[in-house]
């Protein structure tokens, strides 16, 4: 596996690479197995795998946040060996940031709804990095995960408005037997909220199923739902969403693919997930 700290190198292992298709997973590290599933999802379906650690700062609203999210290189660099990937990147601040940068990359209101509204610039943060990403790794496939539905529809929409080289392919959420979806997070939970935590997924599972049963109220849901998470002492609602999964548009009179979406505090670990639902007609 090569490891490339620098733009040059990412540049040379492409221009050596070429004439075979490279599948790109952008990560923040501290590796888990829902990094893993996309990971082997790229190393199937192409010649080369590439894999980037990269704490952004800039998508980062909080500092203590950013300062506590968990950083475990060596552990990762070992894992994507043993995964048979071809390189990982590992670019410094300096990199991605160098003195005097200017220039952000901004879905226009999207990115102000959902996530956005609860963290202010988050998603300025990620276009412009991933954007830097994809320029630099000229990947022709780059794997994200559902578990950010956010961010892939963001994603989606601007490599679309931005006319960029390559092809988003999304990957589903992997999920702790007990249901929590996997997170970088999961390892700053306290014992007790790590054993309160599932009830994020039941709750989506109880909304999912409220819409199979034929609710079409997104009010009625999210209301169900906020009283299940509020039966949790420990947990501490940010936001319980119901949106057309297809526009992220707020839906209130549900038809068609709705997304179902909330963040949740656990102390100061905020832990997301998402359900997609088909409505019936
Ligand atoms: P992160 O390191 O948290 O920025 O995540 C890197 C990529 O892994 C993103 O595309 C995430 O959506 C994806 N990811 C994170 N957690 C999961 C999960 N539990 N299942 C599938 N993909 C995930």
């Amino acid at each position: 596996m090569k490891v490339l700290n620098d733009i040059s190198d990412v540049r040379e292992f492409r221009k050596d690479s070429i004439t075979q298709s490279l599948g790109f997973v952008p990560t923040m590290g501290a590796l888990h197995e829902g990094h893993l599933s996309l990971i082997k999802k790229a190393k199937k379906e192409n010649d080369l795998t590439i894999v980037s650690i990269f704490v952004n700062p800039a998508q980062f609203n909080n500092s203590k946040d950013l300062e506590r999210y968990p950083r475990i290189p060596e552990k990762d660099l070992a894992l994507l060996d043993t995964l048979g990937v071809d390189a990982v990147f590992l670019p410094s601040l300096e990199c991605i940031y160098p003195d005097g940068f200017k220039t952000y990359v901004n879905v226009e209101a999207l990115s102000e709804q959902l996530e956005g509204a609860s963290r202010p610039g988050h998603f300025k943060g990620v276009c412009t990095v991933v954007t830097k990403l994809f320029n630099m790794v000229e990947a022709d496939r780059a794997y994200f995960g559902q578990k950010d539905a956010q961010q892939l529809f963001m994603i989606k929409k601007m490599v679309t408005d931005l006319n960029i080289n390559v092809e988003v392919i999304g990957c589903e959420t992997c999920r702790e037997p007990d249901g929590l979806a996997m997170s970088s997070r999961n390892l700053l939970l306290e014992t007790e909220d790590r054993q309160g935590a599932p009830i994020l997924y039941r709750s989506l599972t109880k909304g999912k199923e409220m819409i199979e049963q034929g609710e079409k109220k997104a009010d009625v849901i999210i209301s169900e739902m906020t009283a299940m998470i509020e039966s949790e002492p420990r947990a501490k609602i940010d936001y319980i969403a119901v949106n057309d999964f297809n526009t992220l548009e707020a839906a209130t009179r549900l038809s068609g693919e709705v997304l179902i979406s909330l963040a949740v505090f656990f102390g100061a670990v905020r832990l997301i997930d998402n359900v997609v639902v088909t409505v019936a007609d």
